[in-house]
């Protein structure tokens, strides 16, 4: 069964949430010192299903996020498959929330941000600060009043991890999307790195397979390259308008996209893949193929060449490979893989906050009628693309240079100029 555990610093409602969900009143609702010293274990049910909710109200003692309970706190949350982190919706923020914050993050695991105590709508206008927990939306809850508690079952099943086969390994696999123009050497390289004894789509005429997605296991790592059937040519039937709705299907799906790209061949095409991809949030690798084609001493003309025609995607890495040599095709996964962990890259909120701070203190910030945009605070709440919303006194005050000002500190700072991260900008709560 499911495991669902609630996390938070003592007071905020813990043990209230715990006995709405399981749907009876106990007379043990505070998070008394030396009430009960364990967990509290109880079947929810749902009209989806079933699943276990674990209160770990009982450990705490103090108001302070200490040392024993988080070892304690650890060893529920090694089985948890989810962890609501509830926070008070009406106190501001404390260090043990930040604590809880981090800590929960360190952890790794699945987090709902409950906003407890909101006992009235009008309430929810104070949950901006709690987005620099960095765990995306609050979701809020009334215990007394038994408010929001449909809306968290239906969060916590769509947070709920799709129950995997036994046999599912540990590493999750990475998704990949290889696209490119036609010709620009997609099934060779597909069959490089397949080799050549695998046959994995039937060309026969006829067989309609729609989508293929094969997994394949390189250096250790699993992946699974999408749409296989869609790369691999069916010469008769294949129109290239089915071919560009496969690959915007699969850049859809994928972790990371190999853009293909034929030195010989370079142009709007590839900006505009490239693109599409990166408004999705999903990074890019540029594969450059057919290397083989180019000679050794037209190499550094042509990589020059090359990258005047990508000069926009100039921020995107690229490996230049053959599938006929099968020269770096290795290379291509590991930049796969880099980025993929660079697009899950989780900025602490604190860190993100200084460097706000060193940010705007080196530019004159922009100005309406003499008063200028401040930026209140900063979160990350999302990965994939990574994401950070600024909060700000005035919305309309940012212009395009600040945006972009921001976005080159960002990319140059953080580390993050390959990856397709975002900005928000919101108004102060
Ligand atoms: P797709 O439409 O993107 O799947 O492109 P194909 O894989 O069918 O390749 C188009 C043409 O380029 C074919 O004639 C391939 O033989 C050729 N080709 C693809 N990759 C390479 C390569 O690395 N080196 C060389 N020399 N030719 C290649």
């Amino acid at each position: 069964m499911y495991r669902v555990v609630i996390v938070g610093r003592p007071n905020v409602g813990k043990s209230s949430l715990f006995n709405r969900l399981v749907g009876r009143k106990s007379a043990v609702v505070a998070d008394t010192p030396g009430v009960t010293r364990d967990l509290k274990e109880e079947v929810v049910e749902t009209d989806t299903g079933r699943f276990l909710l674990v209160d770990t109200g009982g450990l705490w003692s103090g108001d302070r996020w200490e040392k024993k309970i988080q070892e304690k706190v650890d060893r529920a949350l090694e089985e948890a498959d989810l962890v609501l982190f509830a926070v008070d919706g009406r106190a501001d923020l404390t260090p043990a929330d930040h604590e809880v914050a981090e800590y929960l993050r360190r952890k790794g695991k699945p987090v709902l941000l409950v906003a407890t105590k909101v006992d009235h709508p009008t309430h929810e206008h104070y949950l901006g600060p709690l987005y620099a927990l960095g765990f995306g939306d609050p979701i809020p809850t009334s215990s007394e009043h038994a408010r929001g508690l449909e809306d968290l079952i239906e969060a916590i099943w769509q947070r709920l991890p799709v129950r995997q086969e036994e046999s599912e390994p540990e590493v999750a696999a990475i998704r990949l999307a290889i696209v490119g123009r036609p010709n620009a050497g997609k099934s060779s390289l597909l069959n490089a790195i397949l080799g050549e004894e695998r046959v994995i789509v039937s060309e026969e005429p006829g067989t309609t397979r729609d989508t293929i997605d094969v997994p394949v296991d390189i250096g250790g790592q699993r992946f699974i390259l999408l749409d296989t059937a869609g790369i691999r040519k069916r010469p008769e039937t294949f129109v290239e308008e089915l071919a560009i709705r496969r690959s915007l299907r699969a850049i859809g799906e994928a972790d990371v996209v190999l853009l293909v790209v034929d030195p010989f061949q370079v142009g709007d095409r590839e900006l505009k893949l490239a693109n599409e991809a990166l408004e999705k949030g999903k990074p890019v690798v540029l594969v450059i193929t057919k290397w083989d084609l180019v000679p050794k001493e037209e190499a550094q003309r042509m990589r020059r060449l090359l990258k005047e025609k990508l000069a926009h995607l100039d921020h995107l890495p690229r490996v230049y490979t053959s599938a006929l040599t099968r020269q770096n095709l290795e290379r291509i996964f590991q930049e796969a893989v880099r980025l993929h962990e660079l697009n899950h890259t989780r900025i602490p909120t604190s860190e993100l906050n200084r460097w706000v701070g060193v940010w705007t203190s080196r530019v004159q910030m922009p100005n309406f009628k003499g008063k200028p945009l401040k930026i209140l605070y900063a979160t990350q709440p999302e990965v994939a693309p990574p994401t950070f919303v600024f909060f700000v006194n005035h919305p309309e005050f940012v212009t395009r240079a600040f945006e972009n000002y921001l976005k080159n500190r960002i990319g140059e700072d953080l580390g993050l100029k390959e990856v397709p991260f975002r900005l928000v900008f919101r108004g102060r709560r």
